[in-house]
């Protein structure tokens, strides 16, 4: 080793170091210091610390005998000390620090200073008893930051008590399963199936019993469950963190057309993809099919996310689905998503609601003849409301007739929000004795949503996503001319 600095440095091999009660020198009284002193205290060592003065902060932890000082000396024995922390300005105590450490073989981490680290004290992600540990060898601390902030987002709170959990009742798990596989078996669906959920939710008691219970149940449980999951209308930094997680740890994910190609993309490359759309009326893949492929899966134990576009729960057969498979007692989850009506509308720059305009939005399906027939036409030609047509490009005509027949004035505001969320989204305004000839002006395609009433002027004032608002021509005229 050379004299003047550590030996020159290979890769860094990452250790969990046990501090509890253990003795680490400090080198500094500034705020360096005192910046480590906070973080190792939490891991109950007991500090002294050498250093000509201490800053306000340290004084107050020395006066509540948080901390041992020293003073300027470097004291005579080393033993004992597992690590020693140089945060120190000072260049000769400093030189004089890192010597005595290399002297004593004592760990050393040397602020800024990777140059003069034995050890370096990573960025974590704390979920304890689980935590990661982030290092960049000193070369780019700053990303191990970020990297950090990313994984603190992914990882729930709950994974840390799910981990106790185990902890604590791994005696019993052992004498219960003895064999090694059936183990990984509950533990799987220990960290996966209810109590994972259970634990998710802030029920930590009912975690504790699912497990209690099944280690009383002389079969092994299933850990097979299906998450009923929004995908929302596109964009895909418009998904919940909670639809991320499950997407990401998905065994087999069923999904429509709508949902978007870059959700997709975060499945596992292992995991198996089914698309199962619907488009246009003409079932690809009967709704009986779609329940027996969910109903399947699950039996055999795996974890099942049926994504959809939007929100499950909105004109999407999600109550179906979970009907049958409740039906079938799956473990079941349903992760709301953002639905094309409030996606759409938000993108295109239009409040649903509006103290001047509406005070109350319907959500409305103008999918097929059928539908469109039913629909209390009555009651939708109603001023300050907004109305919110899903599927509604086939029977563009229908709804403008309907409406107009209904009494509503051909003056009302309306825009259409095609690819709504995606970068190709495209918006048209008008008005609606001119709905139906702006959506064939403009080829209008579905996806599309369309929008009825006051609050749909204001795409053309607000909208701040993607191109600007598309118009009629005559509409174009009139509005120059006034
Ligand atoms: N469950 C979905 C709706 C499914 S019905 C939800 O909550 O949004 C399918 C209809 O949703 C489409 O015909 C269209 O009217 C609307 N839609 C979904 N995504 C859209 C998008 N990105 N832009 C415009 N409309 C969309």
């Amino acid at each position: 080793m050379k004299s003047d600095q550590m030996s020159s440095a290979g890769p860094w091999l990452p250790l969990f170091m046990q501090l509890q009660d253990q003795a680490v020198l400090v080198i500094g009284g500034g705020i360096e210091a005192q910046r480590k002193i906070n973080r190792l205290r939490k891991h109950g060592a007991v500090i002294d610390v050498v250093a000509a003065a201490l800053n306000a902060e340290m004084q107050s932890l020395h006066a509540q005998q948080a901390l041992r000082w020293l003073g300027a000396e470097l004291p005579v024995t080393a033993s004992g000390y597992r690590l020693m922390i140089v945060a120190e300005h000072n260049a000769e105590l400093k030189a004089q620090a890192l010597a005595y450490a290399r002297h004593n073989g004592v760990l050393v981490n040397a602020v800024d200073d990777p140059a003069n680290c034995s050890a370096i004290l990573p960025a974590i992600v704390d979920r304890y008893p689980i935590t990661i540990a982030i290092g960049s060898g000193g070369a780019a601390p700053e990303l191990a930051r970020k990297l950090r902030s990313q994984l603190e987002a992914l990882l729930p709170q709950w994974i840390g008590p799910l981990a106790q959990l185990s902890a604590d009742l791994k005696q019993r798990i052992r004498a219960r399963l003895p064999q090694s596989a059936q183990r990984r078996q509950l533990l799987h669906w220990l960290f996966t199936g209810p109590p994972a959920r259970h634990m998710s939710q802030g029920r930590a008691e009912l975690a504790r019993r699912a497990l209690e219970q099944a280690l009383a149940d002389p079969a092994l449980p299933q850990s097979g469950s299906v998450a009923l999951v929004g995908a929302g209308p596109g964009d895909p930094e418009l998904l919940t963190v909670k639809a991320l997680r499950l997407i990401q740890e998905a065994d087999v994910i069923v999904h429509d057309a709508l949902v978007d190609e870059r959700i997709l993309d975060y499945a596992r490359r292992d995991a198996e993809l089914h698309d199962v759309s619907k488009r246009g009326g003409r079932c690809a893949f009967p709704q009986t099919d779609i329940h027996a492929l969910l109903l399947q899966a699950a039996q055999a134990g795996q974890r099942v996310v049926r994504l959809k576009g939007g929100d499950p729960m909105v004109f999407g057969r999600g109550g179906e689905e979970l009907q049958f498979l409740r039906r079938h007692g799956i473990d079941l989850e349903v992760v709301p998503g953002i639905t094309a009506a409030a996606g759409c509308a938000a993108y295109a720059g239009i409040p649903l609601t509006h103290r001047e305009h509406a005070q109350s939005v319907r959500l409305i399906t103008a999918h097929g003849r059928h539908s469109v027939d039913r629909l209390d036409w009555r009651a939708l030609a109603q001023e300050r409301q907004t109305l919110a047509f899903y599927m509604a490009v086939a029977c563009i005509d229908q709804v403008q007739k309907q409406l107009l027949a209904h009494g509503l004035s051909p003056a009302t505001p309306v825009a259409m929000v095609e690819n709504g969320t995606r970068p190709q989204q495209r918006v048209m305004v008008g008005t609606l004795g001119q709905l139906a000839d702006l959506a064939h002006a403009h080829a209008l395609q579905s996806p599309a949503m369309v929008y009825v009433g006051e609050v749909a002027a204001l795409a053309a004032q607000l909208g701040w996503y993607g191109d600007a608002p598309l118009t009629d021509s005559k509409l174009s005229e009139q509005m120059a001319a006034a």
